[in-house]
């Protein structure tokens, strides 16, 4: 009788299979992996998972189908999958602090299609922070499914301070009357207040939505307050903490406040997983699943509570050290891992594409954004800087006043030509591609 490989041979041969059947795309694996070994990753929207979580990813848990939740299944053969779905909600909940937990959002898109789902019908009212102030798509842009649907309302921030004034939100609330209220940001670079959220959101009679997806690290660690018991849900994307792609939904104190379904009075929790499935998802992703447990179980380690300080105090230093070369960074600064810099008001002509490009060129991965009230609606005055990756490999305060100084050196010196055209001149871009990869070096991928 033949017997088959033994698991640990059939998932140590997954790199040499993709290798043998297909060079192409073994290539294109080697290729990034090389890509982010050798160059600076800034991205404020990614992070860099361990290897364990990547091998949960390329598990054979990818292979199977179920529909539903723990005990209610479609599907046979569920008894390991429903052990790793019990695994990562309660891994979640220890993580987050959290009554309820949801694992199976496809991505923090999802898991706001999941929420706005559950809440609104079509046409009810919907107050988000407008996307051109830091919101994201998801909470109402008018080319999203948010926008298409519900009636939106959009709050930003304050012309002069580039900070939210609650004052104003309130106003606009207590005017507008939404059935939900969404807080969280794609690009804000402050603390959000979630207690002032809730008492506007139960003034005018409002569920509030906390997405967190771009601090919720920071929040796991104690590092931004936590809206869990504030807001009646909380959503986040999984990559951006440093797990794998994907969603997530929690609940925290108000988890079994009912709410009206038909005629129906139903706990909020109980209507988030219906909804979840069949209203907007199908079969979930068991392998993606337990990568999301694998890194739940790793942000309980002092390693990552230690480091979500380690990325603000690095992210402030950046800021600090950009101010000192000349640079308008909104609102002066930084509370969590991000650093927005308007590089149009640097110089005449530079413009956030530009700078993402020539910085690019030069070995330094960083993201343009559009800031509120900025110059020009066509192109991004600014550039969006995080401080995750870095700060993960192991860079800190040193390094981080060096990064500002190879920014400088680029933005400052790059020849602007016309209409989104830039040089950079004489060895310039040799000398920061060097020292970049020099740096890096000496900060290898961890
Ligand atoms: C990144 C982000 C998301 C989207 O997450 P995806 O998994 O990419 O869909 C949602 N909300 C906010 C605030 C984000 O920053």
């Amino acid at each position: 009788m033949l017997e088959g490989l033994s698991s640990q041979e059939y998932h140590q041969a997954i790199l040499d299979a993709l290798k043998e059947t297909d060079g192409q795309f073994y290539q294109l694996l080697t290729r990034e992996y090389d890509r982010r070994q050798k160059t600076l990753q800034l991205g404020a929207a990614e992070n860099q998972c361990s290897q364990a979580v990547l091998a949960a990813l390329g598990s054979v848990l990818q292979n199977k189908t179920a529909e539903g939740f723990v005990g209610a299944r479609m599907h046979g053969g569920c008894e390991v999958v429903d052990d790793v779905e019990g695994a990562a909600v309660s891994r979640a909940e220890e993580t987050f602090g959290a009554q309820y937990a949801n694992v199976q959002p496809h991505s923090g898109t999802q898991a706001n299609q999941i929420v706005l789902t559950a809440v609104l019908e079509k046409g009810d009212r919907l107050l988000g922070m407008a996307i051109g102030h830091g919101g994201h798509y998801s909470h109402g842009a008018s080319n999203s499914f948010t926008g298409k649907f519900f009636e939106v309302e959009n709050y930003g921030v304050d012309g002069d301070t580039f900070v939210l004034d609650y004052d104003v939100i309130r106003d606009k609330a207590i005017k507008f009357k939404p059935k939900l209220i969404i807080c969280g940001a794609s690009a804000y670079p402050r603390t959000l207040d979630f207690k002032r959220f809730r008492e506007i959101a139960d003034e005018v009679g409002a569920y509030l939505l906390a997405d967190i997806s771009h601090i919720s690290g920071l929040v796991i660690a104690g590092a931004h307050p936590s809206p869990i018991d504030f807001a009646h849900f909380t959503t986040t994307s999984t990559y951006k903490p440093g797990g794998p792609r994907g969603g997530l939904i929690l609940m925290g104190k108000d988890y079994v406040r009912k709410i009206k379904v038909g005629t129906k009075d139903v706990p909020l929790w109980e209507h988030i997983d219906e909804v979840t499935f069949p209203g907007v998802q199908g079969t979930p992703y068991f392998n993606n699943m337990a990568a999301k447990a694998v890194f739940f179980k790793e942000t309980l380690s002092d390693e990552y509570r230690g480091r979500q300080f380690k990325i603000v105090e690095n992210a402030k230093r950046l800021a600090g050290s950009l101010v000192d070369f000349g640079y308008d960074v909104v609102t002066g600064g930084t509370d969590n891992h991000m650093v927005l810099v308007n590089v149009a008001k640097l110089r005449e002509g530079l413009t956030g594409p530009t700078a993402q490009k020539c910085l690019e060129e030069c070995g330094i991965v960083v993201d343009m954004i559009h800031l509120p009230y900025e110059s020009r609606a066509a192109v991004a005055d600014g550039i969006r800087l995080g401080t995750p990756i870095v700060t993960k490999n192991g860079m800190g305060s040193e390094e981080m006043e060096g990064i500002a100084a190879l920014i400088d050196a680029v933005l400052k010196r790059v020849e602007v030509v016309s209409d989104g055209g830039y040089r950079i001149g004489g060895s310039l871009k040799e000398q920061t591609q060097g020292k970049v990869k020099d740096l890096c070096g000496r900060f290898p991928l961890r």
